[in-house]
């Protein structure tokens, strides 16, 4: 029973508490106050997260291509929009008035 009682006041007089920065679990001494363990959230997760990196990266930069190329599709589809307005606007022209949209000089 006596060495019972000596091992159980070392065990539980820590004290636990989370940090203000990073919200991480400490555990505090409380005669000193030293934190005697920093369990950082992010440690374990960091590991991890380098293969999540990767994969992010990856997505990102398909996500990018797909970005260029709608880029250019739209550009594409403006270049043609711009085409088929000058081909109404030169067709309503020549319907309109006809003799000063054909140049004298091809007569
Ligand atoms: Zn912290």
């Amino acid at each position: 029973m006596g060495v019972e009682k000596e091992l159980e006041p070392q065990e539980t007089t820590k004290i636990a508490a989370a940090c203000p920065d990073c919200g991480a679990k400490l555990t505090i001494d409380p005669k000193t106050g030293a934190v005697l363990w920093h369990e950082s959230k992010q440690a374990p997760k960091e590991n991890r997260s380098i293969k999540e990196m990767m994969a992010d990266l990856a997505q990102k930069q398909k996500d990018a291509q797909e970005r260029v190329e709608r880029e250019k599709e739209v550009l594409k589809d403006q270049s043609r929009i711009l085409e088929e307005r000058v081909k109404e606007a030169l067709k309503r022209v020549d319907k309109d008035a006809p003799p000063p949209a054909r140049p004298i000089d091809l007569d």
